[in-house]
């Protein structure tokens, strides 16, 4: 499965001219149902790309939409669940890739909800995906000017729910995973939405485009692994097991909820940082640098 993924990051990286999905991606923009996660926390997105929707009496909160082309199936989850399309009153979002921030215009638009993004990606949202640092102008979206910037772990409030970003950079300049608590089966629960840490294509080592991304990677791992983490979400299913997690939600609704995995998290973390790493030396020894000294085992 992992293969997978990694070839369809592969297949964006390498496409001379990407639409707003292209046949790789359509995969993961197939119809998945709505299903509650915990507490007034919703899976409302599609087969291979997420999107949340935290439930709250004021107004509820989108936390990514998919493609341009996921609009009306996120719409058709919100409303199968119950809920209104016109009570999304905030858009969040993991990263300005245009697999998660592509519908963002049609859904402000559709709902005048705020949109609030990180200082590191709203460039890259007002230019639509155009001179991303990795892909250029090839993966482009409908452009898209957030109304406020989050400020790095400053919550956003609705209600007395609470969604607190921090910023991640490396997958992109303004990278955020998302943290709020729930409470679940009697307990409260910290949730991580953990932002990609994938380097699809990327020259990770002295990229000119992006000096900084290794140690931004680095610092942001750390970070992460410094968030307390029950329930463990991410950007694409596939990083945090989601299927798997629903046939067993399926198959045992009064039993412990399987989405609760901080060790599925941890996992998630080093083998991010193993592949970091490991593409960062092959790289670094084909540049000629000096391969950095580690500790010996
Ligand atoms: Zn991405």
């Amino acid at each position: 499965m992992r293969r997978i993924f990694v070839f369809l990051c592969m297949a964006l990286a390498s496409f001379p001219a990407l639409a707003q999905y292209a046949p790789a991606n359509a995969d993961w923009n197939r119809p998945m149902p709505p299903f509650r996660i915990a507490d007034n926390l919703y899976y409302v997105g599609v087969k291979g790309v997420a999107a949340y929707l935290i439930v709250t009496p004021q107004g509820d909160m989108l936390l990514d939409i998919g493609f341009r082309e996921t609009v009306p199936l996120v719409e058709a989850s919100i409303r199968k669940l119950g809920f209104h399309v016109g009570d999304v009153h905030i858009l969040l979002l993991s990263h300005a890739h245009f697999d998660h921030a592509g519908g963002l215009a049609a859904m402000k638009s559709a709902t005048h909800a705020r949109l609030l993004a990180s200082p590191g990606d709203a460039p890259l949202l007002e230019r639509g995906g155009r001179d991303d640092f990795a892909f250029g102008d090839r993966a482009r979206f409908p452009p898209v000017k957030p109304d406020g910037l989050l400020q790095n772990g400053v919550p956003v409030r609705l209600d007395g729910v609470e969604m607190t970003p921090h910023f991640t950079p490396g997958h992109t300049k303004g990278c955020t995973t998302w943290t709020t608590t729930v409470r679940d089966r009697g307990q409260e629960r910290h949730v991580v939405f953990a932002c990609s840490l994938s380097t699809p294509g990327y020259q990770v080592v002295n990229n000119p485009k992006y000096p900084g991304m290794l140690q931004d990677y680095k610092t942001s791992i750390a970070t992460m692994r410094g968030l307390p983490c029950d329930i463990f979400l991410a950007a694409h299913p596939e990083q945090f097991g989601m299927n798997r997690k629903l046939a067993e939600l399926k198959k045992h609704p009064d039993g412990p909820n399987p989405f609760v995995d901080p060790a599925g998290y941890k996992a998630y973390l080093d083998e991010s940082e193993t592949e970091l790493n490991e593409k960062a030396a092959a790289q670094g020894r084909k540049q000629g640098i000096q391969k950095p000294a580690t500790t010996a085992h």
